[in-house]
């Protein structure tokens, strides 16, 4: 499956505990004001990847403790940020999501994804960031 990604760091030590694969999902319809990261804005910017090559990048570090999925909003992706979430699971590590929806917000999203997501996921840091 594609997701378009603005980059990823292989070993950041700033998106949540540990030592962690961080994806900076492209595209972000939030706007949130004094935003960090307005590059990540574009639906059509940053490039596209396979899922497959993220996750073959977990399987090259065996000193990760987790994923960290981040952007952008994650949630704009969220089958194949499921989907990676879910392979970063099945290896033992622990996930962490960075979505600029409320929980509230997140609740009253209709569809299984979302329940997916949840499951997926370890933490989900939320709320614009302003
Ligand atoms: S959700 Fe994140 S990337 Fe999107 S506008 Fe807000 S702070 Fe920026």
């Amino acid at each position: 499956m594609n997701i378009r990604v603005n980059g990823i760091v292989n070993d950041s030590i700033v998106d949540g505990p540990g030592l962690r694969l961080a994806v900076f999902v492209q595209g972000c319809s939030h706007h949130c004001p004094g935003c960090h990261n307005p590059d990540t804005h574009d639906p059509m910017g940053g490039r596209l990847m396979d899922t497959g090559e993220i996750i073959g990048l977990l399987d090259k570090n065996p000193l990760l403790d987790g994923l960290t999925l981040t952007g952008g909003e994650p949630l704009e992706q969220a089958d194949a940020c499921i989907l990676l979430a879910e392979a970063a699971k099945i290896r033992g590590l622990n996930v962490w999501l960075y979505s600029g929806s409320t929980y509230e917000q997140l609740l009253c999203t209709p569809g299984p994804r979302m329940s997916s997501c949840w499951r997926a996921t370890t933490r989900a840091p939320r709320g614009c960031w302003r």
